[in-house]
């Protein structure tokens, strides 16, 4: 008996609370706006299909398993499937800005509220409290985008007596931000190869004439020539590879032999 009274005046009082939640809706313009808000940015939340990934790598010594990078595990198996990673990339980047649209608006709103409602505030405490309570409440959760990337690495000793694992698991905030630096190294790398390319091209056969002239046809180490039955390379002195560049003063008459032995280290 006692129960059921008690589940009677639960329901009466749960009642009671979506009533004055409907009365609160339906006397206020702020919260009226917030809905409109939210049902413009209810595609916010529209990707359901979660993406998950699983990559295992097995280490063939106990050193490259204690070792092991995972930054470098991680951007390779990115770097493979560039394009599905640079779109999901996207998604979320553009949900974020969309966010962060959302809550400009939710926040001017609030405020556009405030300096109307200024001097009624303190007549109708009740309501405005209450009103404030529900605004902050209906306010649309950041969005997270349903993605989970896990690395496994193992490591299984050779009669496999011991065995080793460990993981580490991405998810859209970490991917995201993991994918921004590496992208940036990434077109860092290209622009290092096109300038690499564009100082190469450089090397015309007039350059190279021109420099063989300046030599006089001989090796500068050795100082064969083509009549001592070699062949002349012309060098970068300072590599291209350290940022050389292809100038007449930056480059050498070698044999094949003396550029061979040259190689980058210098
Ligand atoms: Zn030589």
């Amino acid at each position: 008996m006692i129960i059921f009274i008690l589940l009677l005046l639960l329901s009466i009082f749960l009642i009671g609370v979506k009533y004055v939640q409907k009365l609160t809706f339906k006397n206020s313009l702020l919260l009226q706006e917030l809905l409109k808000l939210n049902s413009q940015y209810a595609t916010i939340h529209g990707w359901k299909k979660p993406f998950v990934r699983k990559y295992m790598r097995q280490l063939s010594t106990k050193n490259s398993y204690d070792n092991l990078n995972w930054n470098t595990f991680i951007n390779e198996k990115i770097n493979i499937e560039i394009p599905t990673f640079s779109l999901l990339a996207y998604h979320i980047s553009e949900q974020r800005k969309m966010y962060f649209q959302y809550e400009m608006a939710y926040e001017n709103l609030r405020h556009i509220a405030n300096n109307l409602n200024f001097h009624k505030k303190k007549q109708d405490f009740v309501f405005y409290f209450l009103e404030n309570y529900l605004y902050n409440k209906f306010k649309l959760p950041h969005p997270t985008f349903p993605m989970r990337l896990e690395y496994l690495a193992s490591y299984t000793s050779p009669k496999g007596r011991n065995s080793y694992s460990k993981y580490k698991i991405l998810y859209a905030e970490e991917f995201y931000q993991n994918f921004l630096i590496n992208e940036e190294a990434v077109k860092k790398s290209q622009t290092e190869s096109y300038r690499r390319q564009l100082e190469r091209n450089k090397m015309t056969s007039k350059v190279r004439v021109a420099v063989l002239q300046r030599d006089n046809y001989k090796c500068r180490y050795c100082g064969r020539s083509a009549r001592d039955g070699v062949t002349l390379h012309v060098d970068h002195i300072q590599p291209v590879s350290k940022n050389g560049k292809t100038e007449i003063c930056n480059l050498q008459t070698l044999c094949a032999d003396c550029n061979l032995g040259k190689s980058n280290i210098l």
